[in-house]
C-alpha cells in the first residue's frame, strides 16, 4: 500500500517518532479504507496481545481485521492496484496533465470540485498535485481508478508502465543506499554547524530564479522558475548538450540549492525522472589527488554499492538519461575549466579528476547523463558556456522571500516581526538581507541587531554585519567566563590573526578545507576552533582518519583574511596596494608570497594553474572588507589591537588604491563621437570599487573620487546589481558634478535597490531601468521623488511588473514635470484603465517627445484616451503602441495625432488593425509632411491590400 517515495516521507531520519506516526496516519488516511484496513492488520501482527485488545477503528475492532488480508487479494488485478504499482511512472505522466485529468474525473462525477480545489492548490509543485491526485483517487475507490487508467490510455501512446524494464534488484537496493546517504548529508546547512535545531527542510526559502538568455530583449520576462525548472526542459538552449549551470554571487545560495534538490530527491518528492543523483562538491574534488576512473568516481565520492558493482554501473551506463549529476561550486576547483584538457572517454579508465569532469561537463564522458554545476558568474568562461544546455541565475532573496526567512528562522513570532522591523527601518541593510548569506547572519545577531537600536549603530555595510557576527560567536564564548568588554576585538585578537592567517594562506592558494596540520601551523588552537568560524567538513575519502576544518561560509574565509591583512603589525607595505591591483595580477605573481609566506610552497605547483578569474572574486571581497574594517569609524574598535599610525598608513593605502583604481576607468572613457553623448560603459572591477568606497562610509572619499568623473551616461547594464549595490552606487554617484544618464538595465535592482538609488537621483537626468523585477510600488517611490529632482527628464521601465496601479502616479508626474522628455514603460501589464489614467497627465504635459507602451493591453479604449489626450500635442516625436490589442477603433482615433505637426514615428505593429483602421490612418497622413513611418507590420491584413497600401501611402511599413 506504500511506496518507496511514501516510505521515505514517513521515515525522516531525526524527526521525532510521534510525528513519523502523525504522518504515518494522514498518509494511510489520504489512501482510503483499503489502507486504513490493512494498517490495522499489521497493528494486529505486531502489537503485543494487551494493547491489540483496546485497538478500535470506526465501528470495526480488530477482530474483524481478521479477513483483512484475504480481502486484499481481490485487490490484485484492480485497477487501484495498477495506481499502486505503476505510481511513480504515473507521477511522472501526469504531471504535465493535472488539468486534463482532473477534467474527466470531475466530468464523471468521480471528483467534486473542491476535490479538485484541494488537488490544485498552488503551494504544490506539479509533481505533487500529480501524487495528491492519486491519493485522491486510490481513496475514492475502484470506478475513479478505472477512469484515470482510461484517460491515460486515451491520452497518451506510451507504452503502458508495467511494461517497462523495471531496475535490477541490486539497483534497486543501491538507490536505497544512494537515497539514504544523501539524504543525510543534506539534512542540516553547513551554516547551521549542528548548533541548531533547524534543519534544511525547516529553513529552505525559495530563491530568485532567472534565465540567463542571450537575446533578453527578444524573451520577456516569463513565470517565476521553480526549483525543478532547473533541471527541467524550459529555457533550453542547446538541446545537445547535457550541462545546466546555475550561477550566483558568494552567499546567493547556490549550494543551498542544490542541496534542497538533493533532499527533495532523496524523498522522492522530486527529480522522479531519475533513478540515481550522484552529488560532488568541486571543493573536495579539489583535494583528490589520486587519478580515478568514473566508476570509482561515483562508488568512492558518493555512495559505496553493496551489491554487484558491476551490474550497478552497467545499468549507469546503459541508462544515462535516468541519472543526474551535480557539481558544486565549479569555482572553488583548483584548475579552471578549459576545452583543451585531454580527451577522456572511458568510464573505466584512470585519469586526474579535473580531466574527469571536464569530459563529463562537455559530454565526451557519460553523454546523455544530465548534470547542474553552480558556480559564481567571474569563473564561467566561454569555453564552458559553449557546452551549456542552460543558465540559470540565481539572485538571492526577494523581499517576500526576506520576509519568509525570518519567520521561519525566529519560531517566536514577536522576534521575527521586531527583526523584520528594524530591517524595514534599515534599507540599506534590507537591501543586503537578498543576499541569503547576510541574512541568515542578521537572523543569528538577531540580539545585536535590536540591540544597536536605529541610525549610526544599526549596520549599514557588509563588514558591519561581519563585525555583528564575529562579536557574536566572541561573545557567545565570552559569556561563559563573563568577560566582554568594550575592547572586545583586543581580547579576541589571538584568534583573529590564528584564524586571519589560515584564511588568508588558504585564499591565495585556491584553498578551502584546512588540515589539522595546516591550522598548527597557523597558530590555530582548539580554543579557536571552538569560536564556530571553523566547521568540520564532511570527510574526505582520500584520508578519512583526518580531521578537515573549513570556514562556514567562503565570505567568512575572506572577512578573517581581511581581518589579518588589517591587524596584522608586520605585513608587508605592499599587501594592500597588491590586494587592490587585482586586475593586474597576472603580471603581479608576487602577490601571493607577499600575503602568504611559507604556505605556498605545497600548493604552488597548482596554484600556477589555478582559475585566476574564479580567485580574484575573493580577494574581491577580501578588499571590500579591508576598506571596512579601516574606514574611520572602526578605528576606535581595532585601535586597542593595532598602533594608529599604522591604521591610519593601511587606510590611506586603500583611500590611494580606490582613488586611482576609479580614475583608470575614467581614463578608459573613449573620446565621444561628435554629436554623441560621453558614455562610459562600466570595466569589470567598477562596481566592485564604487563598494569600496561605501564601505568605508566617508562622503568626503565619495566626492574626492567622483570630482573628475566628466560623463554624460553611466551604463552599468548586465552588472549583477542588487538592492546592495545600489545603495553603494547612490552613495558615491550622488557626489557627481554633472548630471548623468544612468542606464540599470537587466540588473535585479527591485523596489528595495530602487529605494537605494534614491538619493542620487537628483544627478540623474535619465534612469533606464529595464528588466530589474520593479513592481508599482517601488515606482511610486522613484516618482515621488522624481518630481522634485529638477534634472530628472528620461525613465525607461521596459519589462518589469508595472500595471494600472501605477499609472497614476505617472500621471502626476506628466502634470508636475514640464521639462520630462521620455516615458517608456513597455512590456508591463498595463491595461485601458491604466492608459486612461495616464491619458489625464498627458492631457496637461507641454513637453514629452516620447511615449513607449509596446507590449502593454491597452486595447482600443486606451488608444482612445491617450490619442484623445496628446491631440493638442506640440511636442510628441515618437509614439509606440506596439502588441496593445489595437483595432480599427484605436486605429482611427490615432489619426489625427498624424495630423499634428511633430510626431515622426507611429509603431503600430502587432495589433489587430484591419483595412478601416489603416484607412483612417492614410487619410490623415494625406496632409501630414512631419510623420516619417507609420509600423503596422503584423496586423489582419492580406498581401494584396499591404500590396496596394504601400503604393499609395509608403510611409506605411508593414
Ligand atoms: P553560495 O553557495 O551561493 O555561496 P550558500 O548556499 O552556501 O551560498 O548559502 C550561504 C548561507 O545562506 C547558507 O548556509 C544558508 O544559511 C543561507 N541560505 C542560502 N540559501 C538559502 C535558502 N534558499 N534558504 C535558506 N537559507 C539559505
Amino acid at each position: 500500500m506504500l511506496f518507496w517515495e511514501d516510505y521515505q516521507n514517513v521515515l525522516v531520519p531525526c524527526r521525532g517518532l510521534c510525528a513519523n506516526t502523525r504522518v504515518l496516519l494522514d498518509l494511510v488516511y489520504t489512501k482510503g479504507d483499503e489502507t486504513c484496513r490493512l494498517l490495522l492488520a499489521a497493528f494486529k501482527q505486531v502489537l503485543p496481545e494487551a494493547q491489540r485488545a483496546g485497538l478500535s477503528f470506526g465501528n470495526c475492532r480488530t477482530a474483524d481485521l481478521e479477513n483483512t488480508r484475504d480481502d486484499t487479494r481481490e485487490l490484485h488485478g484492480t485497477a487501484i492496484q495498477t495506481l499502486q504499482t505503476d505510481r511513480p511512472d504515473l507521477v511522472r505522466r501526469l504531471r504535465d496533465h493535472i488539468e486534463g485529468a482532473l477534467e474527466v474525473l470531475l466530468h464523471t462525477g468521480s471528483f467534486t470540485p473542491s476535490d479538485c480545489n484541494e488537488v490544485q492548490l498552488p503551494v504544490y509543485t506539479p509533481s505533487q498535485q500529480a501524487r495528491h491526485l492519486l491519493d485522491q483517487v486510490r481513496s475514492k475507490g475502484e470506478p475513479a481508478a478505472k477512469v484515470l487508467l482510461q484517460y491515460f490510455q486515451q491520452t497518451e501512446d506510451h507504452p503502458s508502465p508495467s511494461n517497462q524494464e523495471a531496475p535490477p534488484k541490486e539497483c534497486l537496493s543501491y538507490q536505497k543506499k544512494l537515497r539514504s546517504t544523501v539524504s543525510a548529508q543534506s539534512h542540516f546547512l553547513g551554516t547551521y554547524g549542528g548548533t541548531s535545531s533547524l534543519s534544511l527542510e525547516d529553513i529552505y526559502t525559495e530563491g530568485q530564479l532567472e534565465l540567463a538568455q542571450g537575446d533578453s530583449e527578444a524573451q520577456p520576462q516569463t513565470g517565476a522558475l521553480g526549483l525543478e525548472d532547473v533541471v527541467g526542459l524550459v529555457g533550453t538552449l542547446n538541446q545537445e548538450a547535457d550541462t545546466v549551470l546555475v550561477s550566483g554571487e558568494a552567499g546567493s545560495g547556490k549550494s543551498t540549492l542544490l542541496q534542497r534538490l538533493h533532499l527533495l530527491w532523496a524523498r522522492g518528492a522530486a527529480l522522479h525522472d531519475f533513478f540515481l543523483l550522484f552529488s560532488f562538491s568541486c571543493r573536495r574534488l579539489s583535494s583528490e589527488q589520486r587519478e580515478l576512473s568514473l566508476r570509482e568516481l561515483l562508488f568512492l565520492h558518493c555512495c559505496w554499492p553493496d551489491g554487484d558493482q558491476d551490474r550497478i554501473f552497467q545499468f549507469i551506463l546503459d541508462h544515462p538519461h535516468l541519472i543526474l549529476f551535480t557539481f558544486d561550486g565549479l569555482d572553488e576547483l583548483m584548475q579552471s575549466f578549459s576545452d583543451s584538457e585531454q580527451r577522456h572517454c572511458c568510464p573505466t579508465q584512470c585519469a586526474p579528476v579535473p580531466t574527469l569532469l571536464f569530459n563529463l561537463l562537455q559530454g565526451s564522458l557519460m553523454k546523455g547523463v544530465r548534470k547542474v554545476v553552480t558556480s559564481r558568474p567571474e569563473a564561467v568562461g566561454p569555453t564552458l558556456k559553449r557546452y551549456l544546455r542552460k543558465e540559470v541565475l540565481l539572485k538571492g532573496f526577494s523581499p517576500g522571500g526576506i520576509d519568509c526567512f525570518v519567520r521561519k528562522y525566529h519560531r517566536d513570532p514577536t522576534v521575527a516581526t521586531r527583526v523584520l522591523e528594524c530591517l524595514r527601518s534599515n534599507t540599506a541593510l534590507l537591501g543586503l538581507c537578498h543576499i541569503p548569506v547576510f541574512c541568515w547572519i542578521v537572523s543569528k545577531c538577531y540580539k545585536e541587531l535590536l540591540g544597536c537600536g536605529e541610525g549610526e549603530g544599526s549596520p549599514q555595510t557588509i563588514t558591519d554585519v561581519y563585525l555583528m557576527i564575529l562579536q557574536h560567536f566572541f561573545q557567545r564564548r565570552a559569556s561563559q567566563r563573563n568577560t566582554m568588554g568594550i575592547g572586545w576585538v583586543q581580547e579576541h585578537q589571538d584568534t583573529a590573526l590564528h584564524l586571519g592567517q589560515l584564511a588568508m594562506e588558504g585564499l591565495g592558494a585556491s584553498c578551502y578545507i584546512f588540515t589539522g596540520t595546516e591550522l598548527q601551523k597557523c597558530g590555530v588552537t582548539e580554543e579557536d576552533i571552538c569560536m564556530g568560524f571553523l566547521i568540520r567538513s564532511k570527510d574526505l575519502s582520500s584520508s578519512t582518519n583526518c580531521k578537515h576544518y573549513e570556514f562556514l561560509h567562503i565570505t567568512m574565509q575572506c572577512f578573517f583574511a581581511a581581518l589579518y591583512i588589517v591587524l596584522n603589525n608586520n605585513s608587508d607595505r605592499s599587501t594592500i596596494p597588491k590586494l587592490f591591483q587585482l586586475q593586474d595580477r597576472q603580471q603581479q605573481p608576487g602577490f601571493h608570497r607577499v600575503c602568504l609566506g611559507h604556505c605556498l610552497t605545497q600548493q604552488e605547483g597548482a596554484l600556477k594553474e589555478a582559475n585566476k578569474a574564479a580567485e580574484t572574486p575573493n580577494l574581491q571581497i577580501t578588499a571590500t572588507f579591508v576598506s571596512g574594517l579601516l574606514a574611520q569609524r572602526h578605528r576606535s574598535l581595532l585601535l586597542l589591537s593595532c598602533p594608529g599610525p599604522t591604521l591610519d598608513r593601511k587606510s590611506k593605502q586603500v583611500v590611494t588604491c580606490l582613488s586611482k583604481g576609479i580614475q583608470k576607468h575614467f581614463k578608459s572613457i573613449p573620446r565621444p563621437v561628435e554629436g554623441e553623448k560621453k558614455s562610459m560603459h562600466a570595466m569589470p572591477g567598477f562596481v566592485w570599487l564604487i563598494k569600496c568606497i561605501h564601505e568605508m562610509q566617508d562622503s568626503r572619499i565619495a566626492r574626492d573620487t567622483m570630482a573628475k568623473l566628466e560623463v554624460e551616461h553611466l551604463k552599468l547594464t548586465y552588472c549583477n546589481i542588487g538592492p546592495g549595490e545600489c545603495t553603494a552606487l547612490a552613495y558615491v554617484l550622488q557626489h557627481l558634478r554633472n548630471p548623468v544618464g544612468l542606464q540599470l538595465d537587466y540588473n535585479y535592482v527591485g523596489d528595495v535597490g530602487v529605494e537605494q538609488l534614491l538619493p542620487c537621483l537628483h544627478v540623474c537626468h535619465s534612469v533606464y531601468l529595464r528588466h530589474n523585477n520593479i513592481s508599482d510600488e517601488g515606482i511610486r517611490k522613484l516618482i515621488e521623488k522624481g518630481i522634485q529632482c529638477e534634472r530628472f527628464q528620461k525613465i525607461a521601465l521596459f519589462n518589469n511588473k508595472l500595471t494600472d496601479a501605477c499609472t497614476e502616479c505617472f500621471a502626476h508626474l506628466l502634470k508636475m514635470k514640464q521639462n520630462f522628455l521620455s516615458l517608456r514603460l513597455g512590456n508591463n501589464n498595463i491595461t485601458a484603465a491604466g492608459a486612461g489614467q495616464l491619458a489625464e497627465g498627458l492631457r496637461f504635459n507641454r513637453s514629452l517627445q516620447f511615449l513607449g507602451l509596446w507590449g502593454n493591453k491597452i486595447g482600443d479604449k486606451g488608444a482612445e484616451a491617450i490619442a484623445n489626450a496628446l491631440k493638442d500635442s506640440q511636442t510628441l516625436v515618437w509614439l509606440s503602441l506596439v502588441d496593445n490589442g489595437v483595432g480599427n477603433a484605436g486605429a482611427c482615433a490615432l489619426a489625427p495625432l498624424i495630423k499634428n505637426s511633430t510626431l515622426e514615428e507611429l509603431w503600430l505593429t502587432k495589433n489587430c488593425i484591419t483595412r478601416t483602421g489603416v484607412e483612417c490612418l492614410i487619410l490623415a497622413l494625406e496632409s501630414n509632411t512631419s510623420v516619417k513611418a507609420v509600423w503596422l507590420r503584423g496586423n489582419e491584413l492580406s498581401p494584396e491590400e499591404v500590396e496596394e497600401m504601400t503604393q499609395r501611402e509608403p510611409r506605411l511599413t508593414f
